[in-house]
């Protein structure tokens, strides 16, 4: 026997189905009431569930036929707007939504606000239904305005201003994300010193790109007041380089890559990126080369059982051209450790460059056997999101720091 086709027509007909059991439930409540109802006449009680039920069944109706508007018109044209009925537009609403229905969601949502009948509550919780169908509806603006909206009436909006959060970090606005996390540590429970930090960082990179040293260090400071992340002493480090600070420098590389030994890869990486329009260009790179050749001459036992400092020194011994020392490097690591992916990969070029074949297929066998294969550099801890780009907040789960790197086939 085969069930697809009910599988099929239960996905085609999921509204038909809410709006029968939204009848039903109305029914529900009538039958329930009636026998409690005190207030209301037994007589008008009774029109007011036929009215109901008829605009209901007519939805249902036009459900049925696939004419989801008219279905939609029947809907809203309920008469009476108690409890039960509010709460089916809101229901109604929702479905919309996740339905993908954006514009008919909203259409039911305005039509709540617009009512006079209702009550304040009622109209602060439409707007915020609202908000939420522009910000599925990808209409990021009116979002915006809208969840702006809610606040005014009430500011104590946790979820509301979560959201205005994460739609400023994802546009970037640093300024309006960093007002808004601001208010959200008065209002929720949880801290967001290391979230604002990592804001900060991102508003003193700007600067910093933009040759703005001054401003972007003091942007800095205020970062470390909030948190000291590992982009804002990325950051500081980056400064210092450009200031012509090195001892200060070797200072706190040693003390990131003592503190974050797996995000050593990372660092390298984002010194290495530096606008090439500034004047202070050609300083800065000759000045990032000693510091490289500080890092080369650590010889901390701690330090060098991290895979991600081993690999960066690698990588660096390799620019250099010493692949001698690349390959001695590799080969204590190898005896020592050997349990990365990504160092043995190093391991096997490096051995395949100096001819020494035979082990270079010894190692890729057994590295054959063990491989988790993938297809990008970086992955996000928390959600598994991959990219091959560095991301300080996961563009998935909106995470901060939660990178990891990998070996890319
Ligand atoms: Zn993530």
């Amino acid at each position: 026997m085969d069930y697809t086709f009910l599988l099929t027509w239960g996905k085609d007909n999921a509204l038909t189905v809410a709006a029968v059991l939204i009848t039903l439930f109305l029914i529900y409540h009538y039958v329930i009431e009636r026998d409690k109802g005190v207030k209301l006449s037994k007589k008008y009680r009774h029109s007011i569930f036929e009215a109901q039920s008829r605009i209901f069944l007519n939805a249902t109706q036009y459900l049925i036929s696939g004419n989801k508007d008219l279905a939609i018109k029947e809907f809203l044209s309920a008469v009476d707007l108690n409890r039960e009925t509010i709460d089916t537009y809101f229901a109604l609403g929702g479905l919309f939504r996740s339905n993908g229905e954006i514009e008919k969601a909203i259409s039911i949502h305005r039509s709540l606000i617009a009512r006079e009948s209702i009550s304040e509550s009622t109209r602060l919780q439409a707007l915020k239904e609202l908000a939420l169908d522009f910000d599925k509806g990808g209409f990021i603006d009116k979002a915006i305005e809208t969840y702006k909206d809610v606040l005014r009436i009430n500011r104590d909006q946790q979820d509301v201003i979560t959201n205005l959060c994460r739609i400023y970090e994802d546009i970037e606005d640093w300024d309006q994300a960093y007002n808004y996390r601001i208010m959200l540590s008065k209002v929720g429970p949880q801290n967001q010193s290391e979230t604002i930090s990592h804001i900060l960082v991102q508003k003193a990179k700007t600067l910093f790109e933009n040759g703005q040293y001054k401003a972007c260090a003091e942007e800095l400071e205020d970062a470390f007041r909030f948190a000291p992340s590992v982009s804002a002493k990325i950051l500081r480090l980056r400064l210092y380089i450009v200031m012509g600070k090195m001892e200060d420098a070797n200072g706190l590389l040693l003390e990131l890559l003592k503190e974050h030994p797996m995000y050593a890869t990372f660092i390298f990486v984002s010194l290495d990126g530096f606008n090439k329009k500034l004047p202070e260009r050609a300083e800065y790179f000759e000045r990032l080369d000693k510091l490289k050749h500080y890092f080369l001459g650590l010889d901390d036992v701690d330090l060098m059982g991290a895979p991600s400092v081993v690999l960066s020194k690698i990588r660096l011994l390799k620019d250099l051209k010493k692949t001698d020392e690349a390959m001695s490097l590799l080969d204590g690591w190898m005896k020592g450790h050997g349990q990365s992916d990504v160092l043995k990969v190093e391991y096997i070029k490096i051995l395949i460059e100096v001819g020494r074949v035979e082990e270079a297929l010894f190692h890729t066998r057994t590295l054959l056997e063990t491989l988790h294969s993938s297809l990008t550099r970086h992955y996000c801890s928390q959600c598994g999101y991959n990219s091959d780009d560095i991301f300080w907040r996961c563009p998935q789960c909106h995470s901060w720091e939660t990178i990891q790197f990998r070996w890319k086939v």
